[in-house]
């Protein structure tokens, strides 16, 4: 391990980040290795986590292979940890925090190299990235960094002592939507992104009008890693999901069973490519198909299937719903909320 740092949080109770770090651990599939009064562990694709209980309140210490993945797990731990806890975020100094502000090492530009269709519905970006090999097998995902308006950043944000990003004065709150790494050419420095075409996306706005040699920021990588399936596997998506979905599939061995229950506005018609191993059924649906509902009736007929699952926030809501009732058991169930329907 390259990176290490630790966090002291002063007056949280010990058992309160226990039961925030159990509660994510759960929702996303990550075993626990220490799981005690005072001390708590888990590894991540990104590095482990480690909590334990001080006389004044907890600990965390954090450890990476690399100082981006390190800056990876302090930004999900400000979002899915620190958040849920009684402490004032812009107290916070992690123990390796630079004097002066630096970039993220988690952050670069990308150059476009192409822009084209993919079927009827996506548009497929090739784009340079420096660094490449920071995208292994367990970087599923990244994040475009906008303006609020959409337009590509300009400017390399900083790192504040607790860990966030520092944005630059004239742009206090970019728009960082996730995409994901749907494949990469560590040889050419490539990586590909397919952006669904869904309207008055700002994201998807400016893929349509980015041209080769156009610049844009991204910070990553990021995300839970492949769906392991030994025992079978049932993955559940809309188009937002597709990448990840056709990703999960060519990376799984050819014995894999289970099935691939896809939605999409003209179902099969819109072109998108993904081939799946011989013994995973693929299902098209078109409109308003209910993915959660169906992916709850192939867990009745398939318990011991490992789920994966990603569609519209309200969606993934009601599938933890009813996991949270009846839990699938450790790393069974990966549950992605991958947008978020406008109210109204
Ligand atoms: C882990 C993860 C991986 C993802 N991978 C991909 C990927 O590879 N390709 C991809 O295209 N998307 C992917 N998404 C989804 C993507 O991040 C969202 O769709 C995001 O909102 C798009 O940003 P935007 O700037 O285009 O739209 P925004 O400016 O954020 O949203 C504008 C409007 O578009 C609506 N909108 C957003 N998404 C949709 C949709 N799917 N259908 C209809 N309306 C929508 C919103 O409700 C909002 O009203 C992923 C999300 C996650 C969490």
């Amino acid at each position: 391990m390259t990176g290490r740092a630790t966090l002291a949080l002063p007056g949280v109770p010990f058992a309160t980040l226990r039961g925030v770090i159990r509660r994510e651990a759960l929702e996303h599939g990550l075993d626990l290795h220490i799981d005690a009064a005072e001390e708590v562990s888990i590894a991540t694709p990104f590095g482990t986590l480690e909590a334990r209980a001080l006389d004044d309140g907890a600990e965390l210490a954090l450890a990476a292979s690399r100082a981006d993945r390190l800056q990876t797990l302090k930004e999900t731990v400000l979002d899915h940890v620190l958040d849920d806890l009684p402490v004032a975020h812009a107290a916070l100094v992690w123990s390796d925090a630079p004097a002066a502000t630096e970039p993220p090492p988690n952050f670069r530009f990308a150059e476009v190299r192409k822009v084209a269709p993919l079927g009827t519905t996506f548009l497929r970006l090739r784009l340079a990235v420096p660094d490449i090999r920071a995208f292994d097998d367990s970087a599923l995902h990244f994040r475009f960094l906008l303006t609020p308006d959409g337009r590509a950043l300009a400017t390399s944000p900083g790192t504040a002592p607790n860990g966030s990003l520092v944005w630059p004065a004239e742009m206090p709150a970019p728009h960082r939507p996730v995409y994901t790494v749907r494949t990469i050419d560590r040889d050419a420095g490539l990586l590909t992104v397919d952006v669904f075409r869904h309207a008055g996306g700002r994201a998807q706005g400016w893929a349509e009008t980015a041209r080769p040699g156009d610049r844009i920021g991204l910070l990553g990588p990021g995300g839970g890693g492949l769906p392991t399936a030994d025992a079978g596997l049932n993955l559940y998506g809309d188009e937002t999901a597709f990448p990840a979905i056709a990703r999960i599939v060519e990376s799984a061995s050819a014995e894999t069973r289970g099935r691939v229950v896809l939605r999409a506005g003209a179902g099969a018609a819109c072109g998108y490519p993904l081939v799946a191993p011989s013994g995973m059924e693929v299902i098209w649906h078109t409109g308003v198909f209910d993915l959660a509902a169906q992916a709850l009736a192939d867990r009745a007929v398939w318990p011991e299937r490992a789920v994966w699952f990603a569609g519209e926030k309200a969606e993934a809501h009601q599938l933890r719903a009813a996991f949270k009732a009846e839990p699938p058991g450790r790393g069974a169930a990966q549950v992605g909320a991958y947008w978020t329907r406008a109210a109204g």
